[in-house]
């Protein structure tokens, strides 16, 4: 990673949300190329989640496109599913990667109120469909600390006894 590099360049190295595609011509052409190398899957953090899952030997299956918000991460077994979210993107409250642009403001808020609307809706929706939802931020993905807090509700949900 370039030190030159500026603090917004590197949030917006983390995948935006796929959703939010389209919508964005007023978007610079540098900005768009940024934005477009971005939204991809299997980025660091959700490496990070899915390594650490395959050591505790959970199966899952990747962005199942058929549930609500495409989850990225989905337990069939456990009826739970799993968002790993960028900081900047998704507004992970309190956190210093929570960042806003300093310039076209009013761009930024309206997709950062989007996303957090959007992801909003996923989650009620999934619940409603009687899935569990776990958000794994971005900035818990780098110790395996902060993935065991981040999925605590899975991980101690393996441990109850069978009925
Ligand atoms: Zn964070």
């Amino acid at each position: 990673m370039a030190h030159s590099e500026s603090k917004e360049t590197q949030n917006l190295r983390h995948r935006a949300p796929r959703s939010s595609a389209g919508g964005e011509t007023d978007v610079d052409p540098i900005r768009r190329r940024i934005m477009q190398r971005v939204r991809q899957r299997d980025t660091l953090p959700e490496l990070a989640v899915r390594r650490f899952l395959h050591q505790k030997r959970y199966r899952f299956r990747l962005h199942v496109d058929g549930l609500p918000g495409s989850p990225d991460i989905v337990l069939k077994k456990y009826r739970t599913v799993i968002f790993v979210h960028g900081c900047f993107w998704h507004r992970h409250q309190g956190c210093r990667r929570t960042t806003t642009p300093k310039t076209r403001h009013q761009f930024w808020q309206a997709k950062f109120s989007a996303n957090v609307k959007r992801d909003a809706i996923s989650n009620e929706s999934l619940e409603a469909l009687g899935w569990r939802v776990i958000v794994v931020w971005e900035c818990q993905t780098t110790t395996v600390l902060g993935l065991t807090q981040s999925l605590k509700s899975l991980l101690e949900f393996q441990t109850k006894p069978q009925s």
